[in-house]
C-alpha cells in the first residue's frame, strides 16, 4: 500500500483520470496512452524520484512525458495502473560555460525544458545549441528518449550527440548519472533508451557561440533527385531536406547554412505549424473531400505547391512577410521558428495528420525512392490514392551516422549494410518495411509498424540494451 503521505502529495498535484487516455497534442480522440490511472504534474526533480520510489515499491508502472508531442497510443503498456509523470514544470537551466573565443561550452537543463525555451535562453546569453535543435514544442529529454533529430548529414544533428551527460531515473528510484562513452553500453542503451530506463530528470549539454544562418529553397524536377546524386545535394549543408510532390513529379529542396554575423540585418523567423482561421478552414474542407475524391488531392498538392515555394517567413522585428529566398537571421528562429502572433498550431485548428516515418541508408536513397514512385504509379493504377502521403507531399529528412544501439542512424549492424553515410527518414508504405532494411522513427508509427520493424533492429543491439 501507498504510504498517506506519499498520497496526500500526489493528491495536490496529480489529476486523476482513471482508467482514462493520456492523449497526444492532438488532443481527444489521439491517445498516446489508451488507459492511465493518473497523470503526476512533476514539481522538481526530487519530486520525480520521490514518485519513482514509491511506484517501484507498490510495482506500479511509470512513463515520463514531456508535451506529448508523439503520434499513436506507442507511450505505454495497456495496464491501467500506470502513472505519467508530466515533467513539464520542471524546466530550470542553469550552469551555461561558454568561455569567450571558446569553439564550445555546457549548460545544464532538467527534463520539462524545451527546445525553444532552450534555444531562447542561450541566444540571450550569445550562445546556441547547434545543429541539435529539432522543434519547438517538444521537450529536450522527450526527443533524447526518442532518437530525436534534425535534418543533416553534414552536422551533429541528433539530439542525443548534444549530450554530455544524462542524470536518469531508474526502475528503483535511484538517480543515476550516466555519462557519455561509447565503450560503456549504459550510455550507448541511454543515448536512445525509448524511456525504458527511467525518468531522464536532467542532461548536461553541449552549447556553442550564437551563430546566424541562411536559408534556401530550389524546385527540382522529379528526374534531377530520383537520377540524381541525393547524398551530394544534402550533404555540403548544415542542414537541407527534400520535400516530394509526387503528382506534380517535382521536389522542393531547402537547406540552410551558416552566414557571417555581419552579413545581413534580416531576423528571418520561420512559420513552423502556425496557421490562420481561414487558411485552416480551406485546408480542413479540401482534405476532408480528399478522402473520397483523387482530384482534392491533387488540387491541395497543386496549392501546397505553390504555397510553399515562397518562403514560410517573416521579419520577427516587423512581422511582414519575407518574399525573397535567401532568408537569413538567427539560427533558432530560421532553424526552428514557431508560431506567427495571432495565429495558432494546425491541431488547435483540428487539423490532425497521420505519420509513418522510417529510416534507410542514404547509399540506397536512389533505389528507394524509384521503388517508392513504382508503387505509387501501380496505387494510381489501380485507382487508388495514398492518402497520407499524397495528400500533402512528402518530407523527406535526413540523419548523420550516430553510434548507439537503438538509434535509426547507428551503424555497424549485424545487417552488413553501409549506414555509416547516414540515414534518409521518409514517410511511406509498409511493405517496403520487407523489401529495405527499414529502421522506424520512435514516435510516428504504429505498433504495427514497430512489430514489422523489429526484423530490422540488429538482434545484437537489442540483446546488448536488454542487458542494459
Ligand atoms: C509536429 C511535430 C514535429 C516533430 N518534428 C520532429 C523532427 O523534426 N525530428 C524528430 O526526430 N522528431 C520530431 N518529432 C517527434 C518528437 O521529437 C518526439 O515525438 C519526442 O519524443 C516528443 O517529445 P515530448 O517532450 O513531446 O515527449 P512525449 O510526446 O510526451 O513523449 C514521447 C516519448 O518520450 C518519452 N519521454 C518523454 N519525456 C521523457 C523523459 N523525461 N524521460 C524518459 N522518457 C521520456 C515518453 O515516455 C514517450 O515514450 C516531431 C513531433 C511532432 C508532433
Amino acid at each position: 500500500m501507498p504510504s498517506l503521505g506519499y498520497l496526500a502529495a500526489l493528491a495536490a498535484v496529480t489529476t486523476s483520470i482513471t482508467a482514462e487516455p493520456y492523449n497526444t497534442f492532438d488532443g481527444e480522440g489521439f491517445p498516446a496512452c489508451n488507459n492511465v490511472a493518473s497523470v503526476h504534474a512533476a514539481t522538481s526533480v526530487d519530486d520525480i524520484v520521490s514518485v519513482v520510489k514509491q511506484a517501484a515499491a507498490d510495482g506500479t508502472p511509470i512513463r515520463a512525458s514531456g508535451k506529448g508531442h508523439m503520434w499513436y497510443d506507442t507511450m505505454c503498456s495497456d495496464n491501467p495502473d500506470t502513472i505519467i509523470i508530466q515533467t513539464e514544470a520542471v524546466n530550470n537551466i542553469s550552469n551555461l560555460v561558454l568561455e569567450k573565443g571558446a569553439e564550445s561550452g555546457t549548460v545544464e537543463i532538467e527534463a520539462g525544458v524545451t527546445f525553444l525555451q532552450l534555444a531562447e535562453w542561450l541566444h540571450e546569453r550569445n550562445a546556441s545549441m547547434g545543429y541539435t535543435l529539432v522543434n519547438w514544442n517538444i521537450t529536450m529529454a522527450g526527443a533524447v528518449a526518442m532518437g530525436g533529430h534534425r535534418s543533416s548529414i553534414r552536422e551533429d544533428s541528433m539530439v542525443a550527440a548534444g549530450v554530455l551527460s544524462l542524470d536518469i531515473v531508474n526502475g528503483n528510484g535511484e538517480l543515476v548519472t550516466v555519462e557519455r562513452d561509447n565503450d560503456n553500453d549504459d550510455w550507448l542503451a541511454a543515448s536512445t533508451s525509448l524511456g525504458l530506463l527511467g525518468v531522464i530528470a536532467r542532461m548536461k549539454f553541449k552549447v556553442y557561440p550564437d551563430f546566424k544562418v541562411f536559408a534556401k529553397q530550389e524546385i527540382l524536377s522529379e528526374d534531377e533527385v530520383l537520377e540524381g546524386d541525393i547524398y551530394g545535394l544534402i550533404a555540403p549543408y548544415a542542414t537541407a531536406n527534400l520535400w516530394w510532390w509526387p503528382y506534380l513529379r517535382k521536389f522542393h529542396w531547402r537547406y540552410y547554412d551558416e552566414i557571417p554575423l555581419t552579413l545581413s540585418d534580416q531576423e528571418g523567423f520561420q512559420n513552423t505549424f502556425s496557421i490562420t482561421d481561414f487558411e485552416a478552414g480551406i485546408a480542413k474542407t479540401t482534405l476532408e473531400s480528399g478522402k473520397y475524391l483523387p482530384s482534392s488531392n491533387w488540387f491541395f498538392e497543386t496549392t501546397a505547391f505553390a504555397l510553399w515555394s515562397a518562403p514560410n517567413f517573416k521579419e520577427k522585428t516587423t512581422w511582414d512577410d519575407i518574399t525573397q529566398w535567401p532568408v537569413y537571421g538567427w539560427n533558432y528562429d530560421v532553424l526552428i521558428g514557431g508560431l506567427y502572433p495571432d495565429q495558432k498550431p494546425e491541431w488547435e485548428q483540428g487539423l490532425h495528420g497521420y505519420t509513418l516515418e522510417l529510416a534507410f541508408p542514404v547509399v540506397m536513397a536512389n533505389e528507394v525512392l524509384t521503388r517508392i514512385r513504382e508503387a505509387f504509379d501501380a496505387s494510381a493504377s489501380q485507382g487508388r490514392i495514398m492518402a497520407s502521403t499524397y495528400r500533402s507531399g512528402i518530407n523527406i529528412k535526413f540523419g548523420k551516422a550516430y553510434f548507439d544501439l537503438l538509434g535509426q542512424v547507428t551503424y555497424n549492424t549485424s545487417d552488413g549494410v553501409d549506414w555509416t553515410k547516414g540515414a534518409i527518414n521518409i514517410n511511406l508504405a509498409t511493405t517496403l518495411l520487407d523489401e529495405f532494411p527499414a529502421r522506424p522513427h520512435w514516435t510516428k508509427n504504429t505498433r504495427e509498424v514497430f512489430g514489422n520493424a523489429t526484423q530490422n533492429l540488429d538482434p545484437n543491439h537489442l540483446a546488448r540494451f536488454k542487458v542494459s
